[in-house]
């Protein structure tokens, strides 16, 4: 199986998509957003640095996503195959990944690029909801991404929230983010002969049967 990376803008599945990829088929997901969500609840002067800026709509720096996403990387098993969610964000990330998969000798991977417009994807941020422990997400407007009791988690019943940065102002500054500084990214892989796009309108079985074809 090959290893996964995403680059999507906000709230086009990335992380539904992996949900159902590590249950089907026991992959290792490695999401930067979920490990800068646990970074800030530490509270520290770093945690509170990270949630200025996630808080804001930017992107946190380089150095500080690389040394989370390092120690992720350097410290899971490596037979088990792993997704990569929200990282490479710019082409220097893009970069240094290149320099981190020849140092750990990671070759076989598939970037997809979740394609989904600014008028859906800002509908299903505004309906999402998130279980902070478990890091599942639903929606309030999806019938198939509903949880069964309105606001509890189904997997530990723990209650539902909503994250800090899905609200329309802040989502505004990340998808032009995202035009800005990942949608080169996109090309950057093109050019290598990596990049398969899928329409994330789509429901999530589709996804992910259409990314079962290229893994
Ligand atoms: P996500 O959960 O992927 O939507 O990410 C939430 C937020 O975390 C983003 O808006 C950024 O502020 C930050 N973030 C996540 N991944 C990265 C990254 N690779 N580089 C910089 N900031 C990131």
């Amino acid at each position: 199986m090959k290893n996964i990376i995403f680059v999507a803008p906000p709230a086009a599945g990335k992380g539904t998509c992996s949900e159902k990829l590590t249950k089907d088929f026991g992959y290792n997901h490695i999401s930067t957003g979920d490990l800068l969500r646990e970074a800030r609840i530490k509270g520290d002067d770093l945690g509170q640095k990270v949630a200025q800026l996630m808080d804001s709509g930017a992107l946190v720096s380089d150095d500080i996503v690389l040394e989370l996403l390092q120690r992720e990387l350097k410290g899971m098993d490596s037979n088990q195959a792993f997704i990569l969610d929200g990282y490479p964000r710019n082409i220097s990330q893009a970069k240094t990944l290149d320099e981190l998969f020849k140092e750990l000798s990671i070759n076989e991977y598939v970037v997809i690029y979740l394609n989904i417009d600014f008028d859906k994807a800002l509908s299903r941020t505004l309906g999402r909801l998130i279980c902070p422990k478990c890091k599942i997400g639903y929606s309030k407007d999806s019938a198939s991404l509903k949880p069964k009791v309105d606001g509890i988690c189904d997997n530990c019943g723990g209650d539902l929230i909503t994250r800090s940065d899905d609200n329309e102002e802040t989502f505004k500054i990340r998808f032009d983010g995202f035009m800005k500084e990942t949608e080169p990214v996109i090309n950057y892989y093109q050019e290598k002969n990596k990049l398969t796009i899928i329409d994330a309108t789509q429901d999530v079985d589709t996804i992910v049967k259409e990314i079962e074809r290229v893994i």
